[in-house]
């Protein structure tokens, strides 16, 4: 963790870890939770990490800000708000979408000193111009959802709060950045597992081993697509209803985009026996609770 950054936003706080307790037909299973949520609550979880270098680097080149871009529920908007703000940097968002209501996860950027450029689907799609067009006048250009080798490089850190004990690590993948950090990270005869959150991107494994050296591609990692429950940011009232459910059994917090399709599939997994006999596993709480804030009020009881 670099010196600055450790300083001002993860003040050597020690992550919990904590045991859940799930219970299938026909044994008790316990898995534990890596609470990165509870590092900050708006630069969360894996923000913290994937941004670390890139924050680290538009420091050490001398930029002014950092601009960077998203989805109007982004947290990774979010994060690269409040950390340039923490940090003494301006910060520029590209928003996909002309018209979109302004939210909670908006809002939290502008409060945290982001510009904010509201861009139609065709041209947010066009990456190069974008680039092209707003990295001049000193800002440092993050690739969407922090997509990158210097994300995942930084990510790679989460490693270093799990120990080899470990057989299994699972997280969840919006871009796959953590991912490739975890599986850069993992010792060798630890097993890395994502979660995808997108219906049917097939691509993402070439996006994650794209981050990957040719060693790291032939580490032990598999990305399972069958639990993203409708799509990105989908959250139908059965999910609703788990991430409940798991808060009052577990006072397990979850978002809605990734953190409580993670711990489904985790669930499910273990009443398969996915995992063997033998396993050790730990699951990655990557963050993303202030994406529960878009909720209609009382959605959630916690
Ligand atoms: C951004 C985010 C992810 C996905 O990270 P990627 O590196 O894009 O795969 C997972 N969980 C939470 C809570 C996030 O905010």
């Amino acid at each position: 963790m670099l010196i600055n950054y450790n300083m001002l936003l993860f003040n050597n706080k020690k992550i919990k870890i904590q045991s859940l307790e799930l219970k299938n037909k026909s044994k008790k299973n316990v898995v534990n939770v890596l609470r990165l949520d509870e590092i900050d609550k708006v630069i969360s979880g894996n923000k913290i990490f994937k941004l670390q270098v890139s924050v680290q680097k538009a420091i050490e080149l001398k930029y002014s800000g950092i601009v960077t871009c998203g989805g109007a529920f982004s947290n990774h908007i979010v994060a690269t708000a409040a950390t340039c703000n923490a940090l003494g940097l301006k910060s520029k968002g590209i928003i996909r979408g002309e018209t979109i209501p302004f939210n909670h996860t908006l809002q939290h950027a502008t409060e945290n000193g982001m510009e904010l450029f509201f861009v139609d689907r065709k041209s947010f799609k066009d990456k190069k111009k974008l680039q092209q067009q707003f990295e001049k006048d000193g800002y440092y250009w993050i690739n969407e959802g922090g997509y990158s080798i210097d994300g995942a490089v930084g990510a790679a850190e989460i490693c270093n709060y799990i120990d080899d004990s470990y057989t299994h690590i699972v997280c969840a993948c919006g871009t796959g950045t953590m991912m490739a950090g975890i599986i850069k990270g993992a010792n060798t005869h630890q097993q890395v597992i994502g979660i995808s959150v997108l219906k049917g991107y097939q691509n993402l494994e070439n996006d994650i081993a794209a981050l990957l050296t040719e060693t790291e591609k032939n580490k032990s990692f598999q990305v399972l697509h069958n639990y993203h429950f409708g799509g990105y940011a989908k959250h139908p009232q059965s999910l609703i209803n788990y991430m409940n459910d798991c808060y009052q059994q577990h006072h397990l917090p979850t978002d809605i985009i990734y953190t409580s399709k993670l711990i489904f599939a985790v669930e499910d997994l273990l009443s398969q026996q996915y995992f063997g006999e033998s396993a050790k596993i730990m699951v990655i709480h990557s963050g993303g609770l202030q994406g529960n804030l878009s909720l209609p009020k009382n959605t959630l009881v916690f």
